[in-house]
């Protein structure tokens, strides 16, 4: 039997418990329906079947799950970091165990190519380990002494936190959230993509394998105007900690303004990838070439915008054009696909629509710009190369979240600099030189959360990730996480008898 042949059998074996039951809950340490007993389909971007059924959380799911959060609080918070570390630890364990299992429901989930979703696994216990080892710092603060006080600072968790994910690599995403508020002291609730339900379910599952008690960790499937929006609402959540579209951003920070919600977004992104004249073109080629048709193109940190000094824009542009029609189009689970089928036949058909935009909007279709018809009724888009493009263009402005690239051309550093930054987004920027002052210059200048300079997306995980502008609001990463999943707290001790301002002696 062939790679390819293994996984579809091991996957349908796993998937059967899904097509068998809906995916449920887990609330108070309990796997549930719900109180509704509602349920929405889960369809499969392979061919858009039903693969199985949802359970669909309410108010009153959400309800359950934020009082357990709630409940479960002091214990969690006050059991000794140490120990917090051992379980968290003990969770990592059991995703490397299950990595595998993980890896195939998230491809067949979501149309990810197995070759990117096995590492995707693996990285969700990285995150697990790192938070964890950070565990017993997490309150740590400083010492601020005056002549008379001393002030010293500590921190502790906030509350519960909600917790929101999109569907692009679901399982990732939650594990990179959870982790550290679980480190910190946090207990939480979170609510799936309800396009990727099937790996949060295994996720809560293994999180009770390992010890985190009941009730510390609650999962809600549901839709985003149902339990997501009853989760912003919900008066014991404390934070909101949402990965999703900037649009869905605004709607969450309306939404938890009467409860003073405390949030961190991490939103869309228009990310440019600027090449220069005198970059490595071979080393450059290989990167805009990874950053965009990798992961399907549904990445946040996608360079969805090529920036080519017109000098060498002819030559780049006929290197990347034979590279994107060679990209491999193909079913998620086999080991030799690239990019898979998209999503869902919603974000298909968005995606689909930008290819008469670019039409209209008078750019040149490089290479792709239709469906891949002989593998209907998948989500199957051709790796699309916009060129000739302007930046005022709507396939230059808008996130388009699929394996479609736009390229600009530019004359000079200043040009360059002005079409990066000239988009309502800002979460990364890839600058190609190899003149090491214009690398700062433009690194210091552009708008965007995390830049990167001769290299894809090499994520270090202590660096703080979030964005600018639209693309988001905070930072996630070794400390960073912790100031948002805890309260600063001051603390101010006098250290004699200093004069006390007297009044009605
Ligand atoms: P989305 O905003 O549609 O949905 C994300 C989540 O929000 C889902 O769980 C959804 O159910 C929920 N939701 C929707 N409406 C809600 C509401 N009114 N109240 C509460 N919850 C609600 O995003 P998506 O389409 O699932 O994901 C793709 C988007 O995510 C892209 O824009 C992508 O750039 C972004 N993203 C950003 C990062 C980052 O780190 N910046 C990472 C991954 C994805």
């Amino acid at each position: 039997m062939t790679q390819f042949e293994q996984n579809l059998q091991k996957a349908e074996a796993f998937l059967q418990r899904f097509r068998d039951n809906p995916a449920p809950h887990f609330i108070a340490g309990t796997i549930t329906l719900g109180r509704s007993g509602r349920t929405f389909d889960n369809i499969s971007p392979l061919d858009n079947s039903v693969m199985g059924e949802v359970a669909e959380g309410s108010a009153a799911d959400i309800d359950a799950a934020a009082t357990a959060a709630w409940d479960a609080f002091p214990a969690w918070r006050d059991m000794s970091p140490k120990e917090r570390k051992r379980i968290l630890h003990r969770l990592a364990d059991l995703i490397e165990r299950d990595a595998e299992e993980i890896a195939l429901l998230e491809s067949l989930d979501t149309g990810q190519p197995i070759r990117f979703m096995s590492k995707a696994a693996i990285r969700g216990a990285a995150n697990f380990r790192f938070f964890a080892d950070r565990a017993p710092q997490a309150r740590d603060g400083q010492a601020l002494p005056m002549d008379s006080h001393i002030n010293y600072t500590l921190r502790t968790p906030i509350g519960p936190v909600g917790v929101i994910t999109p569907w692009n690599t679901p399982f990732m995403l939650a594990t990179w959230k959870i982790a550290p508020a679980l480190a910190a002291g946090c207990t939480i609730v979170h609510k799936p993509a309800e396009w990727s339900p099937l790996t949060a379910v295994k996720l809560a599952e293994l999180a009770q394998e390992a010890g985190i008690p009941d009730g510390v960790w609650n999962m809600v499937q549901g839709l985003g105007e149902g339990a997501g929006k009853a989760l912003t609402e919900h008066p014991h959540i404390k934070a909101l900690a949402f990965v999703g579209e900037s649009q869905t951003g605004s709607l969450i920070m309306a939404q938890g303004a009467p409860t003073l919600k405390r949030v961190h977004f991490e939103l869309g992104g228009k990310n440019p990838v600027i090449v220069f004249n005198d970059a490595d073109l071979d080393r450059a080629l290989d990167a805009v070439v990874f950053m965009i048709y990798s992961l399907n193109g549904q990445r946040c940190t996608s360079s969805s915008r090529l920036l080519i000094q017109k000098d060498i824009e002819a030559e780049f542009l006929d290197r990347l054009a034979e590279r994107v029609s060679k990209v491999r189009v193909g079913h998620p689970l086999d080991p030799a696909t690239e990019v898979g089928p998209l999503i869902h036949k919603k974000h298909f058909n968005k995606v689909m629509s930008y290819m008469q935009i670019a039409r209209e909007d008078g750019a040149e279709i490089r290479v792709g710009g239709a469906a891949r018809e002989d593998l209907a009724p998948g989500n199957y888009v051709i790796p699309t190369l916009f060129a000739n493009a302007r930046n005022d263009m709507r396939i230059a402005q808008e996130e388009i979240f699929g394996p479609v690239l736009t390229a600009i051309p530019f004359t000079d550093e200043a040009e360059a600099l002005q079409l990066a930054n000239d988009v309502q987004y800002g979460l990364t920027g890839y600058i190609w030189t190899r003149d090491v002052g214009r690398a700062h210059r433009l690194a210091q200048r552009m708008d965007a959360g995390m830049i990167w300079v001769n290299s894809e997306n090499n994520r270090h995980l202590p660096s703080p990730f979030g964005g600018m502008k639209a693309s988001g609001i905070g930072r996630d990463g070794g400390d960073y996480s912790f100031e948002f999943y805890m309260e600063t707290k001051n603390i101010c001790i006098a250290l004699g008898d200093h004069p006390i301002p007297k009044l009605g002696v």
